[in-house]
C-alpha cells in the first residue's frame, strides 16, 4: 500500500507564511513564484556588494606605498609586543602594568638607529608612554633592566647590530599578517 507523505511545513523566508514545499525538497521560498525570485534577486545583490567590497580592498591593498607598508606592518609588530609584555613592568621605569597608563612598545636601538632590529622581538618591549615618548625610551635605565631580564650578552649583541635593512613590500605584508595573526592569537589567550 502506498502512501503519501505530507512534506513538512515551513516558514517562507521572504513572505514568512507557512507553507508545504510543493515544487522541491531544498525550497526555502513558499510555492509563490514571486517569493522565490525575490529571493534570488536579494542573494544576487548580496553577492554584488561582496564582490564590490572585496574589489575595494584590492584597489586599496594595490595602491599603498611601501612607507604604507611600513607602517602597517610595524602597527602589526607594535600590538604583538604589548600582547606579549601584558602584566609585564615598563622596561624602563618598573612601572606596573596596571591599566593607569598607556602602553608603547619601546625600541631599545631606535629605528633611525638601527633598521635590522626594527621588527626584532629581543629589541622591543613593552614600557609607559612617558618612558617612551617623553623620554626617548629612557635608555639608560632601560638598558639596566634589559641587562637584568636578558643578560649582558643578548643587550651587547643588540648593541654590536648596525646592518641597514630595506625591507620590501612582500615581506612587510608577511611581518603584517604574522604579527596581527601571533596579537590576536595571545589576545584570545588572555582574554578568552
Ligand atoms: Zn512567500
Ligand atoms: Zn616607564
Amino acid at each position: 500500500m502506498k502512501t503519501t507523505k505530507l512534506s513538512k511545513r515551513r516558514t517562507c523566508k521572504v513572505c514568512k507564511k507557512k507553507y508545504r514545499p510543493k515544487y522541491n525538497t531544498i525550497q526555502a521560498t513558499c510555492n509563490n513564484f514571486k517569493c522565490a525570485l525575490e529571493l534570488a534577486q536579494s542573494k544576487r545583490k548580496n553577492k554584488e556588494k561582496k564582490e564590490f567590497r572585496a574589489e575595494t580592498v584590492r584597489r586599496r591593498a594595490a595602491a599603498k606605498t611601501r612607507s604604507d607598508w611600513l607602517r602597517d606592518a610595524q602597527t602589526a609588530f607594535n600590538t604583538y609586543i604589548r600582547a606579549r609584555d601584558r602584566g609585564l613592568n615598563c622596561i624602563s621605569c618598573d612601572k606596573p602594568d596596571n591599566g593607569a597608563h598607556q602602553r608603547h612598545a619601546s625600541h631599545y636601538r631606535s629605528i633611525g638607529a638601527c633598521s635590522a632590529l626594527r621588527f626584532n622581538t629581543k629589541n622591543v618591549f613593552a614600557s609607559c608612554q612617558q618612558c617612551n615618548t617623553s623620554k626617548s625610551g629612557n635608555i639608560l635605565e632601560y638598558r639596566i633592566r634589559l641587562v637584568a631580564r636578558y643578560g649582558k650578552k643578548m643587550v651587547e649583541w643588540l648593541e654590536s647590530q648596525n646592518k641597514i635593512v630595506r625591507y620590501d613590500i612582500e615581506y612587510l605584508k608577511r611581518l603584517k599578517r604574522v604579527f596581527n595573526k601571533k596579537a590576536r592569537m595571545l589576545n584570545k589567550r588572555n582574554y578568552p
